[in-house]
């Protein structure tokens, strides 16, 4: 569905996220295998787009969520190998073998499970094992006096007919955190995950051929931790201090525009529950973006978005449809003007901050009704609006 509408979207340079996977790839080397995450909407970029993106750029593999996920990538015509990272009903056994999608495999239940099901429809599915190191989330628990236990599962899954381990994988919990301990942490993970590797290849005689576990934190950090592939997600879309010092750029721009201005006397209060009350003669600036469009309600009163005279600070409670800036000094700024609410004028990182919270949470946030304008080769090449029309 095309997009006419021109009061709020967002801008996904394609030329940035290719820029930015040949930036990475360059640094992981030729030899290193590329998994871009596009979970969740590759991050609220547009999944789609994106895969066919890093397709033609060369990446090696694609990692989602869920089987729905998946699919949306399938039904686009996206035929890289893709990986889900999440659970998978074992009624859909039959779909992910017929789509050619991989599953990660986390416990020895999923596997029986799995293998029966492959087993009845006389098929293999394609499984990477995933081993818990210290995420404590999904994953054959191997740590301390579960790594006998954890070996033994996986080596047993590696037996289980219908189900074909091309892979294994762990995640970090703290691969893009500061400090001793996190590096030692995360040190810690990736040995024992290398020990699990080692042992399960010595008991049970065979090789994994995609061995990975560096997610954005390792793939700056931890050059060690690359084995087979890697498996970036918010590197790839540009945001965050590593970003930064690789020179990686912001994919997305958030922009809205100014709908109307009113010009409010001293003691005005502004919005729901009046948190602010004009000190003098203000001038402000009503946008149509708010908690539905992504905006965060707890941001009320407490950032700034980006006008061409520089930052105009929010007033007020964020409203679901609406929010108000004060533009008072900012006389460039007129009904219908450009502001950016986070892009390269406006770091997401500084407002993820202030919301106490990380730039992930941001990008994913931005809702349907929010047109998604693409550009690639340097011009727009689609205005997307996901509404059921
Ligand atoms: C989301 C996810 C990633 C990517 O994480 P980033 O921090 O965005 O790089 C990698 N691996 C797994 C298992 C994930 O769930």
């Amino acid at each position: 569905m095309e997009s006419t509408l021109r009061r709020t979207w967002s801008e996904i340079n394609l030329d940035t996220l290719k820029s930015n996977y040949e930036i990475i790839k360059n640094k992981i080397g030729k030899d290193v295998k590329f998994l871009g995450v596009v979970k969740a909407d590759a991050y609220g970029h547009g999944s789609v787009k994106v895969a066919k993106v890093l397709e033609e750029a060369g990446a090696d593999y694609l990692a989602v969520s869920s089987v729905d996920e998946a699919m949306e990538l399938r039904v686009n015509d996206i035929k890289m190998p893709i990986l889900i990272l999440g659970h998978t009903p074992k009624e859909q056994v039959g779909r992910l073998i017929e789509y050619d999608i991989t599953q990660a495999v986390t416990c020895r239940a999923k596997a029986v499970e799995y293998s029966e099901e492959a087993v009845r429809l006389g098929k293999t599915l394609k499984i990477h094992i995933k081993v818990d190191t210290g995420m404590s989330r999904l994953g054959y628990l191997c740590e301390g006096n579960h790594f006998d236990n954890g070996v033994k599962g996986i080596c047993e899954a590696l037996n289980m007919q219908g189900i074909y381990a091309e892979g294994i994988f762990t995640h970090f919990a703290v691969s893009d955190e500061k400090g001793e301990e996190c590096y030692q942490y995360t040190k810690k993970q990736f040995e024992l995950f290398m020990d699990v590797i080692k042992e399960v290849e010595r008991r049970s005689g065979r090789r994994f051929e995609i061995k990975h576990c560096a997610n954005t934190g390792a793939v700056a950090k931890y050059p060690n931790t690359y084995l087979d592939m890697v498996r970036p997600g918010l590197l790839l879309y540009g945001y965050g201090e590593f970003a930064k010092e690789m020179g990686l750029k912001p994919v997305m721009t958030l922009k809205t525009t100014v709908s109307t201005i009113k010009i409010y006397p001293e003691g005005t209060h502004i919005s729901y529950g009046g948190i602010f009350v004009t000190d003098k003669t203000t001038r402000i600036g009503v946008l149509p973006y708010g908690y539905a469009d992504g905006f965060f309600r707890a941001l009320s009163n407490k950032c700034s978005l980006m006008t061409e005279d520089g930052p105009a600070p929010v007033r007020g409670k964020i409203c679901m449809d609406m929010c108000m800036v004060d533009i008072t000094d900012k006389m460039n700024v007129e009904v219908g003007s450009e502001v950016e609410i986070f892009g390269e004028n406006n770091p997401i990182e500084e407002l993820s901050e202030i919301a106490g919270t990380i730039p992930y949470e941001l990008t994913c946030a931005v809702s349907k009704r929010v047109p998604r304008e693409y550009i690639k080769d340097g011009r727009v090449i689609e205005k997307e609006l996901m509404l059921r029309m």
